[in-house]
């Protein structure tokens, strides 16, 4: 049974507020342009520009509020046509993260904290324990039609403020015939 959000996840950038303040200047305002589906999280109106060895990615979406540790999210295309090579981990963890200068209006920032993130599974504590799932682990889910495939690997973050959605990037989305968001099929 197809019963599992979907949600195709775009390059983007969280920001701790004192390289925010670096990027765009004081007395600047992360503005929300609209919330998205984790609570509490938006894309905001900001944006910057990524630059790699290789090309610039212009006009890359912040996504809030704030965050402890600036991160940038790209997929594996993305990642080799910027020129680095970024390793795969859940959000947050940034150990070997690659290197990248980000430009804002007030200035140059350079940050080794380049991911590729690791396809998850959004979820509120009480879901998971009705469904039987624990944080951390990892499921496949079947998705797409034409082009339907299993993802494995999918990591199970539970939590407070979580609401019940598999994200994938953009690469995976192509991947299975994926134009927008949809649902996928639970497979343990
Ligand atoms: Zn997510």
């Amino acid at each position: 049974m197809a019963n599992i959000p979907v949600e195709i996840t775009a390059r983007h950038i969280h920001l701790k507020q004192s390289d925010f303040v670096k990027l765009f200047g004081k007395n600047r305002q992360l503005t929300v342009l609209k919330n998205i589906s984790q609570p509490g999280q938006f894309a905001s109106q900001k944006v910057l520009d990524v630059i790699g060895p290789n090309l610039t990615i212009k006009n890359v979406r912040i996504v809030g509020p704030f965050r402890e540790k600036t991160q940038l999210e790209i997929t594996a295309t993305e990642a080799r046509n910027l020129g680095i090579n970024p390793p795969y981990h859940v959000s947050g963890q940034l150990k070997n993260a690659a290197e990248v200068v980000l430009k804002g209006p007030a200035g140059k920032l350079k940050i080794k904290a380049a991911i590729i993130p690791l396809r998850h599974l959004h979820l509120h504590f009480n879901e998971a324990k009705r469904m039987g799932l624990k944080n951390g682990q990892k499921i496949s889910v079947m998705i797409g039609q034409k082009r339907k495939l299993t993802f494995h690997e999918i990591v199970v973050r539970s939590g407070e403020n979580h609401k019940l959605a598999v994200h994938i990037d953009t690469d995976e989305a192509n991947a299975a015939g994926l134009k927008s968001c949809s649902y996928g099929e639970l497979i343990k």
